[in-house]
């Protein structure tokens, strides 16, 4: 049937982002396959530090080499930096001189969780327990009755660095927090969700059987430190000198019938960190140097000193400069940069929270973020017409799919990213990256087709 004049012009002139399983079928597969080695990637990382061991790994069989800050690099060569072991810098020299700019992709890799406090262990009622100061913003009550998995690292008096990772191999213990049985719950219930489980209810149980000595008063306690002590020379003040972090020990899995979504914890933002990673280590020849920097410390308001706000990626980058004698300013003025970050996909069952028009939707490729923050854009970088305009012609060049989607509907909420800090180094940026449904959850999901259409992106800004 021919089309109608109102037709062809609503198609000439209006926008709907479509799904890509329509507009592009062939991605199905391909995008199905790009998904199982980043299955892998999140089991095998869920702290920041293992992302960064894990990056390490691709980004040298992809032929990078340890950066050098005094050496001169030509185009081709690939080099990588690590930050105190939880942040990383790779970049490959372009054809054109630093001067005229570089291409940023700016992911981060950690993810909300809880951490060990420094004196964590307790006991009551013959059950030992550990304390917990939740990292970064959870939903408390989503962290009770699931198991979790003990991962981190303990530098003992006697030099050693311990890293733990248990409850993730088959065989392993897990751990838990308690809640209260519907049977015994009615005052629990009158709590606010918010408050469905208190910050000081996020207690660990780490064991129930006694050292065998009645003049001992917390026999539970010291038979759990004796275990630690027998297998890892570990002792209590041993606490403070460690960071560890309990994250969900569940596998990423595909979920639903049609295997369309990807479920896991961590991928905010590690979707994007391996994204990011994934085309950083396959862009062969990249006009422009491209550089990738996983970063730590977002979800904290990108402090500390591997967060991004910290002095180092601009150290790297002004270390760049003076070594192949480009002007630093000119360089960071010329210089173009993704701020790689997943948004929040529109969720039918809970619509009210969004604005349907400008939300980001499951399987409609990358969001493009203008701005995030709260209220009247407090705390956002919004991206100049000019550099979205830029950004856009690079995806619609290379068949990439994009849409754009505001962080919740005005006054509702509101979040920020790494894009602010990176914007004052007088560098132009915007947010992209990954819709997903039950953000900071233990469990989230992402589609399969808008991750592989993140690489994509990534592609498209690094040729
Ligand atoms: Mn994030
Ligand atoms: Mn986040």
């Amino acid at each position: 049937m021919e089309k109608t004049k109102g037709q062809l012009l609503e198609e000439e002139l209006s926008w709907k982002p479509g799904h890509i399983g329509i507009k592009k079928k062939e991605w199905v597969p391909e995008a199905a396959q790009f998904c199982e080695p980043y299955k892998a990637f999140l089991d095998a990382a869920k702290t920041e530090r293992e992302c960064v061991a894990q990056a390490v790994k691709v980004l040298e069989a992809a032929g990078y080499h340890p950066y050098d800050p005094k050496a001169t690099y030509k185009t081709g060569d690939a080099v990588y930096e690590v930050e105190r072991g939880k942040a990383l810098i790779a970049a490959k020299f372009g054809a054109r001189p630093l001067e005229e700019g570089v291409r940023l992709n700016i992911a981060h890799v950690d993810s909300p969780r809880l951490d060990l406090k420094p004196s964590p262990l307790f006991e009551k009622n013959e059950v030992a327990y550990l304390k917990t100061h939740y990292y970064g913003g959870i939903r408390k009550y989503q962290w009770a009755t699931i198991p979790l998995a003990l991962h981190g690292v303990v530098v003992l008096k006697d030099g050693r660095t311990l890293e733990l990772s248990l409850g993730e191999k088959a065989g392993d213990p897990v751990f838990c927090i308690t809640d209260l049985l519907p049977h015994l719950s009615a005052e629990q219930n009158k709590r606010t969700l918010a408050e469905g489980i208190k910050g000081e209810e996020l207690n660990i149980v780490v064991g129930s059987l006694p050292y065998d000595d009645e003049k001992i008063k917390e026999p539970v306690k010291l038979a759990i430190l004796a275990l630690l002590h027998d297998e890892y020379g570990f002792a209590e003040t041993d606490f403070a000198r460690a960071e560890i972090e309990m994250v969900p020990a569940v596998k990423a899995a595909d979920v639903g019938l049609d295997r369309s979504l990807v479920g896991a914890y961590g991928q905010d933002d590690r979707v994007c960190a391996y994204t990011a990673l994934m085309a950083q280590a396959h862009s062969a020849d990249p006009t422009y140097t491209a550089i990738t920097v996983l970063a730590d410390k977002e979800e904290i308001g990108s402090e500390g000193n591997t967060g991004i706000n910290s002095a180092y990626l601009r150290t790297f980058l002004e270390g760049l400069a003076k070594a192949h004698g480009a002007d630093a300013r000119e360089m960071f003025r010329n210089s173009s940069c993704l701020s790689s970050d997943v948004n929040a996909a529109f969720d039918p069952t809970f619509h009210t929270v969004f604005e349907a028009g400008n939300s980001c939707y499951l399987n409609k490729g990358c969001v493009l973020t203008k701005y995030t923050g709260a209220r009247g854009k407090s705390g956002s970088n919004d991206a100049s017409a000019e550099y979205m305009a830029k950004v856009i012609d690079i995806m619609e060049a290379e068949g990439v799919f994009w849409q754009i989607g505001e962080l919740g509907a005005v006054d509702v909420g509101g979040g920020g990213t790494v894009a602010k800090f990176v914007a004052s180094l007088d560098i132009d940026t915007v947010d992209l990256g990954v819709p997903i449904l039950s953000m900071h959850s233990p469990f989230e999901l992402a589609s399969k087709l808008d991750i592989y259409d993140t690489y994509r992106a990534f592609m498209a800004f690094f040729k």
